[in-house]
C-alpha cells in the first residue's frame, strides 16, 4: 500500500477522490492500492523550556538565555488524535512507501518532516509537488512524483526558522516581560512590522504642514501654474501677470505606452483586496484557500506573478472557458476578445521558482459561481479580471507638457490624451463587477493640452492664487504595509525593484497576514477603519527594545540566509551557530543595561477615559475598553466588536464622553442582516442601539 499524507482534510478527499481510495475510514480514506490520510496543519510543535527543565516553567531572567543543544518536539496536544492516526498508518506492515502531498511550500515540507520525525519512521517517501488541485494537476503530479532529497534544503530552511523564531520569541519576550513586569511579546518579523507603524505615526505627529501658495493662469481649454513659498511672492507674481501674455517657451507632445499588470502574487492581491475592498491580508488569504480547496483557484501562498511558457496553451484554454462562461458577459459585450490578447506578456520562466501566479481555474461555472459566498466571489472577480488585464492590450496615450513665460515667470501644464484605453478599459469593467464607484480615470483627471507652437502667444482670461499646505504622510493601512514588510521599510515604490526587494523583505507572502492579525492579538496595534495605529504599550516597547530586534534589515538579512540555505549554499548549522551567539549577546547586553538603569514602571496603562459609573479609568485590552476596577469593581465595559462591526478607540471616547457615536455603519444583526446604527448608554451604562 502507498500512504499519502496531505495537509488537509479538504485537499486529503480530493487526492482519495482522483487515486480511487473511496472508502472513508477513521481518520483516512482507503481504495485501490492507496491510503489517503491528513495533518491539522502543524501536528507538532517545537517543547516549550519547561519540557528541557522543570525550573524553567517560571520566568526569571537569571535563567535567560535559553538556547537548547539539542531541539525536542511534542505532539500538539488539541491535534493529537489525528497524529496517532497517521502514527499508526506509517507504521503499518502493508505502508511500503510514502507519499508526501502536504502544501508545496517551505510550511508544507516541515508539517510533513516533522511528523515523520516524530514517527521515527524509515519508510521511502517521494513529494507531490503541484500548484493546483484539479484533477489533471493531481494525475500530472501523481505521474511525476519527485525524490524527497531534492526538498531536503526546503526542509533544513523551515527547521531553521522554525527554531531562530523559538529562540527569539522564548527569550526576548521572557527578557522584556520580566524586565518590565508586563506581556511584551516579541517576534523576529513581528517586532520591526510594530516599529514600522509606531515610526510612521511619530512622523505624522511630529510633522509641520508648510504653507505655500499656487497662481493660476486659465485659458480657453486649460490652465497653468507656478508655485510661490510666500504669501508676499505670491501677490507680487498675481500684480505683475495681471496684463501680460503669455508666451509658449516649450510644447511637447510624446507617445507612451503603459504595459497591463502582471498576475497576482499572494502580496498583491492582498493588497489590492484591501485597498478596494477592505479586506485584512487574512481574509484573503482565508478566501483564496477555500477558492483553492474547492479547485476554483491555483496554489495561494505564491510569490511570483507569472507563467512558464509550457502554460501558455492551458491558459489559452482558460481564458477560452472562462469567456464562454457566461461569468464575463459585459466583458464580452463590449469586445473583450482573445485577437487582441498575448499570452506573451505574462510568461517569464525566471521569475517563476516553485509556484506560477494566481490563476483562476477552468473548474469554475455559472452555478458554482453563483453560490460563492461574497468574500470568495470577489477574489475569484480580482483574480479573473487581472488575467483578462494582463494578457490584454496595453494602454496608450500621449503625455503633453507646456512650459510658458508670463511678465518673466515660468508657468507650466500637463495634460494627457487618450489613444487606447488597452487593459485600463478591463480594470473599469472589474470595478463595475465589484459594485465600486468609478474614480476618475487618471487621463480623465488631466486636461487635454492643444498643440501650440513655441514662440506664439496666448490671452489669459483669468488668473487666481490658492493657498495649500504640504500633507503629512499617511498611516499605515494593511495595503500599504504589506507593500512596506515586502520591501522591508525601504522607500521602493519602483515595480521594478521588486525583486531586489524580494530579497529582504519581512516575512514571506504565506506570514505575513498572520503577523499582521498577531500584532493586533499581542496588544501593540489595532485597526480603526482600514488604518493599523500603535497603542501606547507599542510605543514605549518600541523605546527600550533592542535597535537590532526591531530593524527590518536584521530579519530581512535572515530570510535571504535561510533562502540560501533553501538553495544549498548556506548549512543550517552554520545558521543557527550565528543566531545562538546573536541571541547569547544580546541577552547580555540587554540585562546590563537594565541592571543599570531599571525602570519597572514605564508600562503603567494610561487610561482612554474617565469611567462614567465609578469615576475610575477606561483601559485599552484586547477585546474592550473596560473600568480599571476589574472584574469585581463596577463592570464598566464596551466591547471591541459589537454585531460583528470593530468599535474604534475613537468611537469608545465619544460613546464615554458624549454618551452617543457618530453613526457607525455595516453592523450585522444575528440573522445576517447589514444594519447602520448609532451606540448609546442605556440608564444602567450599558450599551444600546440607536437607530437613525
Ligand atoms: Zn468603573
Amino acid at each position: 500500500m502507498i500512504l499519502i499524507i496531505a495537509e488537509k482534510p479538504s485537499v486529503a478527499s480530493e487526492l482519495a477522490k482522483v487515486v480511487g481510495a473511496h472508502k472513508k475510514e477513521q481518520g483516512f480514506f482507503s481504495g485501490k492500492e492507496y491510503l489517503v490520510s491528513w495533518c491539522v496543519g502543524h501536528l507538532i510543535e517545537l517543547a516549550k523550556p519547561e519540557q528541557y527543565d522543570e525550573s524553567l516553567k517560571s520566568w526569571k531572567l537569571d535563567t535567560l538565555p535559553i538556547i537548547p543543544s539539542v531541539y525536542q518536539t511534542q505532539v500538539c496536544y488539541n491535534t493529537s488524535s489525528q497524529y496517532h492516526i497517521l502514527k499508526t498508518l506509517m507504521n503499518r506492515s502493508d505502508v511500503n512507501e510514502l507519499i508526501e502531498a502536504t502544501d508545496a511550500g517551505r510550511e508544507g515540507e516541515l508539517i510533513f518532516r516533522l511528523v515523520y520525525h516524530q514517527v521515527e519512521c524509515k519508510k521511502t517517501f517521494r513529494r507531490l509537488w503541484i500548484s493546483s488541485m484539479e484533477e489533471k494537476s493531481i494525475l500530472d503530479g501523481m505521474a511525476s512524483l519527485k525524490d524527497s532529497a531534492n526538498y531536503d534544503n526546503l526542509y533544513q530552511a523551515a527547521f531553521c526558522r522554525q527554531r531562530a523564531d523559538w529562540l527569539i520569541g522564548i527569550n526576548l519576550t521572557r527578557l522584556y516581560s520580566t524586565m518590565y513586569n508586563t506581556t511584551l511579546t516579541c517576534g523576529r518579523v513581528q517586532t520591526p512590522t510594530v516599529q514600522m507603524i509606531v515610526a510612521r505615526e511619530r512622523e505624522i505627529k511630529q510633522f509641520t504642514p508648510q504653507t505655500y501658495y499656487t497662481i493660476s493662469a486659465c485659458f480657453e481649454t486649460f490652465k497653468a501654474s507656478c508655485k510661490a513659498e510666500t504669501k508676499q511672492l505670491a501677490t507680487q507674481i498675481l500684480a505683475d501677470c495681471n496684463t501680460s501674455t503669455a508666451v509658449v517657451i516649450k510644447s511637447e507632445k510624446q507617445q507612451k505606452t503603459e504595459l497591463p499588470t502582471p498576475l497576482y502574487d499572494l502580496t498583491a492581491l492582498q493588497r489590492d483586496a484591501n485597498r478596494l475592498l477592505g479586506y485584512s491580508a487574512q481574509q484573503t488569504l482565508d478566501y483564496l484557500q477555500k477558492l483553492y480547496d474547492n479547485k476554483l483557484a491555483t496554489y495561494p501562498r505564491t510569490d511570483s506573478r507569472y507563467i512558464t511558457k509550457d502554460q501558455t496553451e492551458s491558459v489559452k484554454r482558460l481564458l477560452d472557458t472562462l469567456l464562454s462562461s457566461g461569468i464575463f458577459k459585459t466583458l464580452v459585450s463590449k469586445n473583450y476578445s482573445t485577437e487582441n490578447v498575448k499570452i506573451s506578456q505574462i510568461v517569464n520562466n525566471k521569475k517563476v521558482t516553485d509556484h506560477h501566479a494566481i490563476l483562476p481555474t477552468t473548474s469554475i461555472t455559472p452555478e458554482k459561481f453563483q453560490q460563492l459566498p461574497s468574500g470568495e466571489k470577489n477574489i475569484f472577480l480580482l483574480i479573473a479580471y487581472r488575467l483578462f488585464s494582463a494578457v490584454y492590450l496595453p494602454h496608450q496615450y500621449f503625455s503633453s507638457k507646456l512650459v510658458l513665460d508670463i511678465a518673466g515667470y515660468s508657468f507650466s501644464a500637463s495634460g494627457r490624451e487618450d489613444i487606447q484605453e488597452g487593459f485600463q478599459f478591463v480594470e473599469h469593467e472589474l470595478k463595475k463587477a465589484l459594485n465600486l464607484s468609478q474614480s476618475k480615470t487618471e487621463s480623465e483627471s488631466y486636461s487635454h493640452l492643444p498643440p501650440l507652437v513655441e514662440g506664439s502667444s496666448l490671452t489669459i482670461s483669468k488668473m487666481f492664487c490658492e493657498e495649500k499646505k504640504t500633507k503629512p504622510p499617511i498611516s499605515y493601512t494593511e495595503d500599504t504595509l504589506l507593500k512596506a514588510m515586502e520591501t522591508a521599510g525601504k522607500k521602493i515604490d519602483d515595480s521594478s525593484l521588486q525583486d531586489i526587494a524580494k530579497t529582504c523583505g519581512l516575512g514571506t507572502p504565506a506570514t505575513r497576514a498572520g503577523i499582521i492579525e498577531n500584532i493586533i492579538k499581542t496588544g501593540y496595534i489595532r485597526r480603526e477603519g482600514k488604518k493599523l495605529l500603535p497603542t501606547e504599550t507599542a510605543y514605549t516597547f518600541i523605546d527600550i527594545v533592542d535597535q537590532t530586534i526591531k530593524d527590518p534589515i536584521l530579519t530581512a538579512e535572515w530570510e535571504k540566509q535561510l533562502a540560501e540555505i533553501q538553495s544549498g549554499t548556506l548549512s543550517a548549522d552554520c545558521f543557527m551557530q550565528n543566531i545562538s551567539q546573536f541571541i547569547q549577546s544580546l541577552v547580555q547586553k540587554t540585562k546590563q543595561s537594565y541592571a543599570d538603569n531599571p525602570n519597572h514602571s514605564i508600562f503603567q496603562k494610561c487610561g482612554i477615559a474617565v469611567c462614567p459609573k465609578c469615576g475610575k479609568q477606561v483601559l485599552e485590552y484586547p477585546k474592550s475598553y473596560s473600568c480599571e476596577s476589574g472584574k469585581n469593581g463596577c463592570g464598566f465595559v464596551i466591547w471591541k466588536q459589537i454585531s460583528q462591526k470593530n468599535i474604534s478607540q475613537t468611537q469608545a471616547v465619544k460613546l464615554i464622553s458624549k454618551g452617543k457615536t457618530d453613526l457607525i455603519k455595516g453592523f450585522i444583526s444575528k440573522n445576517g442582516k447589514p444594519f447602520d446604527a448609532y451606540l448609546v448608554f442605556k440608564e444602567d451604562k450599558t450599551i444600546g442601539f440607536q437607530f437613525p
